[in-house]
């Protein structure tokens, strides 16, 4: 049978169409040793008012990413609906059993919610949520802020982005809206494999969709968590679903304009980083060494920049493994 013509298992304790302030879950029935007739509750709020814009926001995609969930939090917690024109629908922990972990995959079947798209309503609990966020959220939102950030193998300079999309309208209005955000940056995003993403399900729903990435390492930062506090607001503000002007200095331009941006580690090792995030990169120079750890006396592997621009995205942890994601070179487009 195919999927997508069955019902979601999933159940939702708020109504969509009421006006006010609501604070509920998206119900997911998960049998267990532990629970046999048992759930997950992954919490929601929607505070609506009157007819206007849909945005829909989300954290935790990947559970080991901090940012989002404490803006999204502090948000459900404080907006009003008297603020409110239209509706805002927040799910701060998108994949909540791997924000309960802390861990960027689900602990229950490795799932990567952020390649799981469109998902399956009969699959497993990651491809469940999948499915629930593509036939019954993602329709509701004109659109769609989706917070990353570097979780425990990666850092980055902080940034909100938007793709490259064949509809150019709809591109422009991705990457005002990834302006309005106002990070210190604004990217233009290239991704490794876009295929099973949220941000591609969005994208081919027609939607706005902007992504964050504000920080990394396992943990957030005070910086990079007022910059997400500021930026929901500021996107909010941005769709005229709340008043006032936007607050955010303007952020400057970064480009991957192509696969040379990412430096993959071919070697297993110790790490010598040579430098740091928001650092200006050359054609041709170091940004890192890998030094096998067998014994003394060889000589590093040095991965060097094909591109002029912004040391944007490292590795976090020390040791490296061949495969990793070693470095992200951005590039500063002439205006
Ligand atoms: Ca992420």
């Amino acid at each position: 049978m195919n999927g997508s013509a069955l019902p979601s298992p999933i159940s939702s304790s708020v109504d969509f169409e009421r006006d006010g302030v609501q604070h509920g879950f998206l119900r997911l029935p998960h049998s267990r040793n532990d629970s046999a007739w048992g759930s997950i509750l992954i919490p929601i709020s929607v505070v609506k008012r009157g007819h206007g814009a849909t945005a829909l926001l989300t954290g935790a995609n990947h559970g080991d990413e901090y940012e989002g969930p404490i803006a999204l939090l502090e948000l459900a917690r404080t907006l009003r609906a008297e603020d409110v024109t239209g509706r805002v629908i927040i799910v701060p922990m998108m994949n909540y059993p791997a924000l309960r972990a802390g861990t960027r995959t689900s602990p229950i079947d490795d799932g990567n919610l952020n390649r799981a798209f469109p998902g399956r309503p009969d699959g497993t609990i990651t491809e469940k949520i999948a499915d629930y966020f593509q036939r019954f959220l993602l329709p509701l939102a004109d659109i769609v802020l989706d917070f990353h950030s570097g979780g425990r193998t990666l850092d980055f300079v902080p940034y909100a982005a938007a793709h490259r999309l064949t509809d150019k309208r709809q591109e422009k209005a991705c990457f005002d809206a990834a302006m309005a955000f106002g990070a210190p940056f604004a990217m233009r995003m290239l991704e490794i494999d876009a295929f099973g993403m949220f941000d591609t399900a969005a994208e081919s729903q027609g939607k706005i969709f902007v992504t964050t990435e504000l920080g990394g390492g396992g943990t957030a930062r005070a910086s990079t968590i007022a910059i997400a506090k500021r930026g929901v607001r500021n996107v909010l503000k941005h769709a005229g679903i709340l008043a006032g002007s936007i607050d955010a200095g303007s952020s400057i331009h970064l480009d991957m304009p192509s696969n040379d941006c990412f430096i993959f580690a071919e070697d297993d090792g110790l790490v010598e980083t040579c430098l740091d995030l928001g650092d200006e990169v050359r054609s041709g120079q170091v940004v890192a060494r890998i030094y096998p750890v067998g014994r003394t006396g060889l000589t590093p592997v040095e991965h060097i920049s094909k591109l002029e621009g912004m040391l944007v995205a490292r590795h976090f942890p020390g040791l490296v493994k061949a495969g990793d994601c070693l470095a992200v070179i951005g590039t500063i487009p002439r205006v």
